[in-house]
């Protein structure tokens, strides 16, 4: 369930924010309170999740802005336009633009390999940088940095040597992050989605799909929108980050 002011003018940055589950944050972030930059490398998805989002009526508005996540100039550029529009970085950041590239390691091209890791992994570390140096030099004493990983990063899976290598980096992305981070305020975490139903997930093989499913003790895949009803059996650390490992 929405708060309907939680967030109320907190400044929040969505990547991958236009399809799928970056569009789903934004939409919870929007009708939590906040403020959202919308960016993701297409430009049209993202003017239609802002299209989408509940109205900020007390807070600056939102808005979408096209970046490449693998450039650290375009990531530069994101975070100077957010900047000069709002006169503050971002406080809370979200890291959900990822691809995934599938084949089995024994066909997989060394292009499809940094690929997907230019994208994942990479970016989300360029990203974490942009808006931690930015928060960092505006004095700021608080700030949230999540990051999409994916179960897959943590088991492996068929046709993802790629795609899981990616997404075990950005929880040692995550965790370096918030060892090094803790004492400005920031916050970093990573949330390990299992198979949720998106443009992602359309590209995989139906009855790899259903094999998928027929796994999950839930007996169904999650949705973008899901929030709590889809974690189970999973042990959250509260912990201030004590014994991260
Ligand atoms: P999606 O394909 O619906 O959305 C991904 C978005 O990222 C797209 O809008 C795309 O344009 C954007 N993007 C791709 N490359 C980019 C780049 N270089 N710069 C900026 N934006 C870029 O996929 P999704 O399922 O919503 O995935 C979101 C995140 O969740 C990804 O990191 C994905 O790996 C992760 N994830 C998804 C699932 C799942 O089952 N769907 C499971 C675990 C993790």
């Amino acid at each position: 369930m929405a708060a309907p002011t939680r967030l109320m003018s907190r400044l929040t940055l969505v990547t991958g924010g236009g399809s799928g589950i970056g569009r789903a944050v934004c939409q919870r972030f929007a009708s939590e309170g906040a403020s959202v930059v919308v960016a993701d490398i297409n430009e049209e998805s993202a003017n239609e999740t802002l299209g989408s989002l509940q109205r900020d009526l007390r807070g600056q508005g939102h808005m979408t802005a096209v970046v490449d996540v693998t450039s650290k100039e375009s990531v530069t550029k994101l975070i100077t336009s957010i900047q000069s529009r709002y006169f503050q970085p971002p406080s809370v950041c979200v890291n959900a633009a990822g691809i995934t590239q599938d084949d089995f390691l024994l066909n997989m091209s060394e292009e499809q390999f940094d690929t997907v890791v230019r994208v994942n992994l990479k970016g989300s570390f360029l990203v974490t940088q942009a808006v931690a140096q930015a928060l960092v030099s505006c004095g700021s004493n608080k700030g949230s940095i999540i990051t999409v990983g994916s179960i897959v990063g943590k088991v492996g899976n068929l046709g993802q040597v790629n795609y899981a290598s990616s997404k075990a980096g950005v929880q040692g992305l995550s965790r370096t992050a918030a060892k090094e981070l803790s004492r400005f305020g920031i916050r970093c975490n990573c949330v390990l989605p299992g198979f949720i139903t998106t443009p992602m997930t359309d590209k995989v093989p139906e009855k790899v799909l259903t094999k998928m499913q027929s796994l999950v003790p839930m007996g169904r895949m999650g949705r973008p929108a899901d929030d709590s009803g889809y974690v189970t059996g999973a042990s959250i650390e509260v912990t201030g980050g004590l014994f991260m490992g």
